[in-house]
């Protein structure tokens, strides 16, 4: 849709708690002085925040990740909590431009030396019915669009269903998407900016960059909106 059209159906409103605003902002002044960062001091590889001794998580030093690196603006709480649970199950596809901007202009200096080609995680066949868009894929698009990049569709599938990783420990959720995804073999050769809403305990990411690598992606970075503490 036309971002005028979006203006005129949408007209400026905070993006967490859809307060009307005055002039086009992400957020209102009060969501605005709610929004936690991310700190600085944090994994150099999966972002976990936390003061890690060679700025390594005990989780990658264990286990280094599929990934060459992962960051993200913000951390899993308030605002943007709000902002991302309104866009993904609260029927509001239309934040996605707005989301995507925030996380680009956020993430400048991260995306200055990021790949050009943007991939979604994908989200499952039978959510995607139920929900009737994939948040990731909409967010990747506009992330795609606003920072000169490409996102196509398709690059990166789920080959099974797997069940929900809220409430399940940390090797449940390994075990839950170990090879639930596929890569097509076109993107042999390319470098990928994986992109979600969320990142937790990086076990999706960790599968999904596994499939990539399977399929010829010399290098995967992943960006997303917010980090859960995950090690806390
Ligand atoms: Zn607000
Ligand atoms: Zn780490």
């Amino acid at each position: 849709m036309h971002r005028a059209m979006l203006e005129l159906l949408y007209p400026p409103a905070c993006i967490a708690c859809a307060k009307v605003l005055p002039v086009r902002a992400f957020f209102c002044e009060t969501c605005d002085l709610a929004v936690e960062r991310l700190p600085p001091a944090r994994c150099r590889t999966c972002a976990e925040p936390g003061d890690f001794p060679r700025a390594t998580c005990p989780r990658c030093l264990a286990s280094p990740p599929p990934f060459a690196r992962a960051s993200a603006p913000f951390a899993h709480d308030g605002p943007v909590a709000r902002a991302i649970h309104r866009f993904k199950y609260e029927d509001h596809p239309e934040l996605a431009p707005s989301l995507a901007e925030l996380l680009a202009s956020e993430s400048q200096h991260f995306l200055s030396q990021a790949p050009s080609l943007v991939v979604a995680l994908p989200l499952h066949a039978r959510r995607f019915r139920e929900r009737k868009y994939d948040q990731a894929q909409l967010l990747a698009s506009a992330l795609a669009r606003t920072t000169g990049r490409e996102a196509p569709v398709g690059l990166l599938a789920r080959s099974r269903e797997t069940q929900r990783q809220v409430g399940l420990s940390e090797s449940e959720r390994a075990r839950n998407v170990a090879g639930a995804f596929t890569a097509s073999p076109s993107v042999a050769g390319r470098e990928v900016l994986l992109v979600d809403d969320v990142l937790t305990t990086g076990s999706t990411v960790r599968a999904a960059a596994s499939a990539l690598h399977q399929a010829g992606v010399p290098r995967v970075e992943v960006l997303t909106l917010a980090r859960a503490f995950s090690l806390a």
